[in-house]
């Protein structure tokens, strides 16, 4: 039960073959697919224990708010947060992140302030806080990436002063693949007094994420992206900012008492997940952390990371070598995700040929505009690896790639 082959077992969407090809499913940035043990839970909340949670005395419902909260604990052991307190469902990271710039930017932000978010960001981790700018009058100051796609930490001195009210930044960018210094950002605003959101929809799935040591204030990610159900993710929050700040929705769930005067609000975590939350897609986030822990940790672990290794260094030196192809984020401290163009060919016709050889890989803006803006290309290509992904495949898919450039040329 210790080879790439034996994650591959679990994980049933990959035996698939499209177009009479073995599918090879290199867009595991976007969606990852789900091993057996989250599909098996999946199906038993639906066809058996589908009730409303935290709100009936009987059997199911206990049995599904049981699910539901055993899935929070799982979560807060997961990333090392201190209390269940700390862990806020929503409906994915995008939702995470609106929640803090619609709710923290409310009680703090105000007109004159400033908001920092990374270039690397992507459209969730900018657009939500322009909106906040622009309701408080607020600026939107950018912490801008060099050339190899990395932070340029040296405008930090100057971006980060007493106005900067939070600062919301990218773990590892969708479209670079690099793990960012989040550590030297957070220290370097905690000096100012200043809170930290990390946007970590990729971070969770490639590093050993614990809020508590990074001592970041915000950290959000969907469960899609873990091996977990699509519409449910995480939000982590410090106790005392989530306290301070205001609810974000309204509805059941999230009350103390109702009356038409006056309305008093539920304790965290609930005060923060108004109606009746995607209870099912959100238990499911404990058998789908079970899979991420377990194939990164013990022999299994050293296997994955032995292979994620080779597959990086084969990539890197593939796509180097490629005739006219330009791979970026090109970087030592980076995951298995690799986007680039090659000189010639538009990337969407790439990836449509490699559709029909098999290969699903992501092209296009990839939610990253200003990112792509930096880098002077309206389009890349991505291939994004996961776990379950084999050095074999990189090579088909690299063989695949010269094959389609070579028709397109
Ligand atoms: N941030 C990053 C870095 C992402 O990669 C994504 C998804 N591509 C998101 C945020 C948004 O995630 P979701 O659409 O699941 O809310």
């Amino acid at each position: 039960m210790n080879t790439i082959e034996d994650i591959r077992a679990r994980v049933p969407a990959l035996a698939q073959t499209v177009y009479g090809k073995p599918l090879v499913y290199l867009d595991n940035a976007a969606t990852a697919q789900k091993p057996v043990e989250v599909i098996e839970l999946l199906n038993r909340m639906n066809s058996g224990i589908n009730a409303n949670v935290h709100r009936a005395m009987y059997k199911l419902s206990d049995e599904a708010t049981n699910l539901y909260e055993g899935a929070r604990e799982r979560v807060r052991e997961f990333i090392n947060a201190p209390a269940r307190e700390n862990i806020i469902f929503t409906s994915g990271a995008t939702a995470a992140i609106n929640l803090v710039a619609q709710s923290f930017c409310t009680r703090y932000l105000k007109s004159g302030d400033s908001v920092v978010v990374t270039e690397d960001s992507h459209h969730s981790n900018i657009v939500p806080w322009q909106l906040a700018c622009e309701r408080a009058g607020a600026q939107l100051k950018v912490l801008h990436v060099d050339d190899n796609g990395e932070w340029r930490m040296e405008e930090l001195d100057t971006l980060l002063d007493e106005r900067v009210k939070i600062v919301a930044a990218a773990h590892i960018s969708n479209v670079l693949g690099i793990i960012n210094p989040i550590e030297e950002l957070i220290s370097k605003a905690h000096a100012l007094g200043i809170p930290v959101l990390i946007d970590g929809a990729q971070g969770i799935v490639h590093s050993k994420v614990d809020v508590t040591a990074l001592d970041c204030d915000f950290y959000a990610f969907s469960a899609h992206k873990v091996y977990g159900e699509t519409g449910s993710g995480i939000l982590y929050g410090k106790e005392a900012l989530l306290d301070a700040m205001p609810p974000y929705m309204g509805g059941g769930d999230m009350v103390g008492t109702v009356t038409f005067e006056k309305t008093t609000y539920a304790p965290l975590p609930l005060k923060f997940e108004a109606g009746t939350p995607n209870f099912i897609g959100s238990a499911a986030l404990k058998p789908a952390l079970d899979f991420a822990y377990e194939i990164h940790n013990g022999e299994l672990g050293k296997v994955v990371e032995e292979s994620e290794r080779e597959i990086v260094a084969f990539m890197k030196s593939a796509l180097q070598e490629m005739d006219g192809a330009v791979l970026y984020g090109n970087v030592e401290n980076k995951i298995p995700l690799f986007s680039f163009n090659v000189e010639g060919c538009h990337p969407g016709d790439i990836a449509q040929i490699l559709d029909k050889m098999g290969i699903a890989v992501r092209t296009g803006l990839m939610c990253a505009e200003p990112l792509m803006s930096r880098f002077g290309v309206t389009s890349m290509v991505r291939a994004s690896f996961a776990p379950y992904n084999t050095l074999d495949e990189a090579k088909y898919f690299i063989s695949s790639l010269k094959r389609v450039v070579g028709m397109l040329r």
